[in-house]
């Protein structure tokens, strides 16, 4: 069975500490990967140490985004089904094409103040802002 680090990362969050134990519980790790897995996360700077376990880093929190929104292309990876090559809003849920998607300006509403990136047109989620949108080469609005 092979690591997956996105599910892994999603295990780190909601289990605080994660216990290598932990893997071999959800994921059927023989105990000895899941130790040098865990070790290799945080080497990666994904996870750090604490009592009695792991615990995610900012860094681990940031991929862990990351991967909630583009997927974590990995083949087969279950929770980014259908993720390639569009954005996926973690908060709700909607998805929209790279292609679809669009840079919005900022703009000033009568009571609020839309940011600029790219946001839901369900829920108004701020996804991307703008230069994480540049990034990745999100065409500006007209
Ligand atoms: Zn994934
Ligand atoms: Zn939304």
């Amino acid at each position: 069975m092979k690591a997956n680090k996105h599910k892994t990362l999603l295990l780190a969050k909601k289990t605080r500490p994660l216990h290598a134990r932990h893997l071999g519980l959800h994921f059927d790790y023989p105990s000895g990967t899941a130790r040098s897995y865990l070790s290799r996360l945080g080497r990666q700077g994904l996870l750090e140490r604490t009592r009695g376990g792991y615990g995610l880093t900012k860094k681990g929190h940031d991929r862990l985004r990351y991967f909630d929104i583009f997927g974590c292309a990995r083949p087969g990876c279950s929770l980014c089904k259908g993720k390639s090559g569009y954005l996926t809003w973690p908060e709700c849920g909607s998805r929209m094409s790279k292609q679809k998607a669009r840079n919005s300006k900022e703009r000033d509403f009568f009571l609020v103040v839309r940011h600029e990136g790219v946001s839901c047109e369900q829920c108004s989620t701020l996804i991307l802002d703008g230069d994480q949108a540049r990034q990745i080469g999100i065409a500006m609005e007209e």
